[in-house]
């Protein structure tokens, strides 16, 4: 597979004419050939963005026509969703299952969008002049660059893409260079479904070159990133080169808080899921396990009895239910992580090890990790391992368990778990979050906000103010009878 970039309506090769081998992380394979951008594709690609949205054509546009190009989208993606579903499998290692459900979510943030793009029609406000007309209607920002992650390639695209096109925004997207495929194939269904020329660039490349090109160019308005920490803070350095608008959807190190009186059947099994899904690889994964201390052993147990259980594999075999971590690069992270952990005193109750399995070897497998005996001061309860690894610390009190969840630099989600609705408000009341389920984990859907409170971000993804995200606010004020001030 040889694959392209696409930059002013044309498929094109890196200037430099460098590539890059994309890898299956479940054997090493190399599994495509894409083009290896670098600064001078980002600047060709940023000169298109920013004549398109200068011309006009797409962000005047009736709102409807460009809800109809999106929806369009949508409907491509629901075409080629099984092909797309097998393709993100092989370059992330996720099971089809996962990337079938990540593929119809996708169709449907696209749809959510269409449905929105014609709905704002401004607001009136009272003017306190007489004779006159105030208005405030919302306008697209302008050239928006778009870096995401690994995790999840397409799904992280489809939150970025769709706000950005319905409000008649132009847009480069630089997708992880580990996983660009899913990426590249969306673009031309978008080519298909007759996004203008410009409108929509891809360019791909690491983050280092593309990436920090698009974050300081001053012809880029605004930067949308998802993705780790410390490339954030990067990012928002640079971007302050034109002061551009920023959204950063961060990392997270999410408490999971288990009450006693909780369904302990149900508990047990979406704490699992709400780690082990995609090996851990998930921004809101529940790593950080908090369990009252009554039902503490009883929980473990239960976990560590199913977890033993797991079928690792291949994504691509029916029944295997967690596949590789993403790269070498994720694994050795993820194993010193442990090391650490050990280290520092936790109690490894199961895993900590890659799998012996001789059919496992290629792949970067890890074994689902639980360490018991944890408390808040060490770097696996603080730190985002982001690989199949759960922390447990345990409390006594409500106030103790909020306290817990509470300490960490993010605050991204969390999980509230018992039968006593009014204690999951109190505590929900007081979790500095910007998701938190109660009796729930991991769910989400386009018409909710998604991102995080602390450092886990700035802004927010989905719902309607994921559209606002894209949008500068503009006052209009109309005078119906002018007439001299006469001050000077
Ligand atoms: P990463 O920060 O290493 O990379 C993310 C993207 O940024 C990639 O495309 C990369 O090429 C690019 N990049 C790297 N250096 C750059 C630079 N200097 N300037 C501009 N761009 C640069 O993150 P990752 O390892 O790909 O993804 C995992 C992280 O993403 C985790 O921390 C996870 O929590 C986070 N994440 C957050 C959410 C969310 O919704 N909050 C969702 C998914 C993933």
């Amino acid at each position: 597979m040889s694959l392209k970039q696409y930059i002013n309506g044309k498929w094109v090769g890196a200037i430099s004419g460098n590539t890059r081998s994309i890898m299956n992380p479940f054997n090493q394979e190399v599994i495509a050939i894409v083009p290896e951008g670098d600064e001078s594709d980002a600047k060709a690609a940023i000169a298109a963005a920013r004549a398109a949205f200068d011309k006009g054509e797409w962000s005047s546009a009736p709102a409807t026509e460009r809800g109809v190009i999106v929806r369009k989208i949508a409907e491509l993606i629901e075409r080629d969703q099984e092909k797309l579903a097998r393709l993100e499998s092989l370059n992330t290692g996720k099971t089809v299952e996962e990337s079938r459900g990540d593929m119809a979510d996708i169709a449907g943030v696209f749809r959510y969008y269409a449905e929105l793009a014609d709905k704002d029609g401004g607001e009136m406000i009272h003017s306190p002049v007489p004779n006159s007309i105030s208005k405030v209607v919302r306008e697209p920002v302008g050239v928006c660059g778009q870096i995401t992650p690994w995790n999840y390639p397409l799904l992280q695209a489809s939150w970025k893409l769709a706000p950005a096109l319905v409000t008649g925004n132009t847009l480069i997207m630089k997708p992880s260079e580990i996983t660009p495929l899913t990426t590249i194939k969306v673009f031309e269904l978008m080519e298909e479904a007759g996004v203008p020329t410009g409108v929509a660039n891809l360019v791909l490349g690491s983050g280092h070159t593309v990436g920090a090109e698009l974050s300081r160019n001053m012809d880029v308005d605004l930067l949308s990133f998802t993705g780790g920490i410390v490339t954030g803070k990067k990012i928002m350095q640079a971007a302050s080169s034109n002061v551009k608008k920023l959204a950063l959807e961060l990392g997270g190190k999410n408490p999971n808080i288990i009450f006693a009186d909780a369904d302990f059947e149900t508990a047990v099994d979406q704490a699992l899921n709400g780690v082990f899904f995609h090996a851990g690889q998930i921004c809101s994964a529940g790593t950080r396990l908090i369990i009252e201390e009554s039902i503490h052993d009883e929980f473990i147990h239960a976990l560590v009895e199913r977890v033993k259980k797991f079928k690792l594999g291949s994504g691509f075999d029916e029944d295997t239910q967690m596949g590789p971590l993403i790269s070498a690069e994720q694994l050795a992270k993820v194993e010193k992580y442990v090391e650490t952990g050990i280290k520092e005193g936790a109690t490894l109750a199961v895993g900590g090890s890659r799998p012996a399995d001789p059919e496992l070897q290629n792949g970067f497998f890890f074994l689902p990790t639980i360490f018991t005996d944890c408390t808040t001061d060490m770097t696996i309860v603080q730190e985002e391992a982001f690989g199949p690894v759960i922390t447990v610390e345990k409390f006594l009190t409500e106030e103790e368990a909020v306290k817990l969840a509470n300490d960490s630099i993010y605050g991204l989600a969390g999980g509230v778990w018992t039968n006593d609705i009014v204690k999951a408000e109190r505590c929900v009341a007081k979790l500095r979050m910007g998701t938190v389920w109660i009796n729930d984990f991991n769910l989400y859907f386009p018409h909710a906000p998604w991102g995080g409170f602390k450092q886990s971000g700035i802004g927010r993804e989905l719902g309607k103010i994921g559209l606002e995200e894209y949008t500068e606010t503009k006052h209009i004020f109309q005078n119906l009878k002018p007439k001299p001030i006469n001050w000077f």
